[in-house]
């Protein structure tokens, strides 16, 4: 069964095209790599010991899309490709409307024309905006403070809308909460262009004697150590989440939103202890005003997984540090 990966070549989705690939589903990967590099392949061919299928191409060409689909003869789809930067989408609102929204209506459209009509598509946590209690249930109401939170919110609408409109559509929706880490063998990771924003990165280029120190974003927040708190979970986990997700809706064809986290809340100053004794360095850190956007803590309630998926993530938080640093050490600029 061939399952298209959009944006397969980032972060998240090379992880899953890696959990696929150990799976009875075939991954082709249709990404146009502007937030990642085709040298992700070569790493992913190593990791599944053969070549992977891809096709070049932008998610927002619906024709282009309806080909692969037809081509490849795609089961379901996994719709990772979008921007993810919510501070950028405060600047660039409409880079964010266009992309993420214009890429998933062209993605629906061609899925639609195709009959194929399955797919897991890639929400987050920032839909939640600041919640009112801890931890955080698919129930809770939505809100949202940027304008790539708003493209995510507006996508779950566009989504309900379809199921609620045709029992044939069967879409899982994924709320992630905050991906880190790296495959174990250290070949595929996180690898962001310029500097990044997320907090691992910025630590392992730290580590690696890229950056100077670690900006920590608001020191005054109403936590145990004034850091922010977040659910960190390892990005292996979150892509097996994709194929539990994939199982159920192949299987049930039940339509379906959950939380993809650890459950347990971690804050930023806990997290730099922990790669600090997982890989014995020294983190130096500065403490900087708090961003627009963020919220103070946040962490999920992942049972609906667990009940609709039987999934649960099952990787420490020293996995995560040390999987991290180790794709760091044997990539120090990246692909
Ligand atoms: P990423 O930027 O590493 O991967 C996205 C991929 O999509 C990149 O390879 C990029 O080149 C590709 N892409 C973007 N726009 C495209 C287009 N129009 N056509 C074809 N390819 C395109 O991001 P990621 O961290 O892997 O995130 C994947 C998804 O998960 C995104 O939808 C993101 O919003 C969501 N998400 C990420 C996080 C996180 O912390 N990383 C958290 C919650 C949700």
């Amino acid at each position: 069964m061939k399952i298209l990966v959009t944006g397969g070549a980032g972060y998240i989705g090379s992880h899953t095209c890696v959990a696929l690939a150990h799976t009875q589903y075939v991954p082709v990967i249709v990404d146009n790599y502007c937030n990642s590099s085709p040298a992700v392949l070569q790493r992913l061919a190593l990791l599944t010991g053969g070549p992977v299928l891809h096709e070049k191409g932008d998610v927002c060409d619906c024709d282009f899309l309806k080909n692969v689909i037809q081509k490849h003869e795609i089961s379901a789809v996994v719709h990772f490709a979008a921007h993810k930067s919510a501070p950028e989408s405060l600047s660039c609102p409409l880079k964010y409307h266009h992309n993420n929204l214009t890429g998933l209506l062209s993605l629906l459209q061609a899925m639609d024309a195709t009959g194929c009509r399955t797919l897991v598509y890639s929400s987050s946590a920032t839909v939640y905006g600041s919640p009112a209690a801890l931890p955080i249930r698919e129930d809770f109401p939505r809100s949202c403070a940027t304008p790539y939170g708003l493209t995510k919110l507006v996508g779950e609408d566009i989504l309900s809308s379809l199921c609620h409109s045709n029992s044939e559509w069967a879409i899982g929706t994924l709320r992630y909460f905050n991906p880190v880490g790296a495959h174990p063998s250290g070949l595929i990771g996180e690898s962001p262009a310029g500097t990044p924003e997320n907090l691992m990165p910025c630590i392992t280029q730290v580590a690696v004697g890229k950056l100077p120190h670690l900006n920590i974003f608001g020191s005054d927040y109403p936590t145990p150590d004034g850091t922010a708190i977040r659910d960190f979970l390892h990005v292996m986990d979150l892509a097996e989440g994709h194929i539990a997700a994939l199982h159920a809706l192949l299987e049930k064809r039940r339509p379906f939103t959950v939380n993809l986290g650890t459950g347990k809340g971690q804050s930023v100053l806990d997290v730099v202890r922990a790669f600090e004794q997982a890989t014995g360095r020294q983190i130096p850190i500065n403490f900087a005003p708090r961003r627009p956007g963020d919220t103070a803590e946040c962490w999920a309630d992942p049972s609906e997984a667990h009940r609709i998926l039987g999934w649960r993530a099952t990787r420490s938080l020293r996995d995560m540090c040390a999987d991290a640093w180790r794709w760091q050490q044997q990539n120090p600029g990246g692909y």
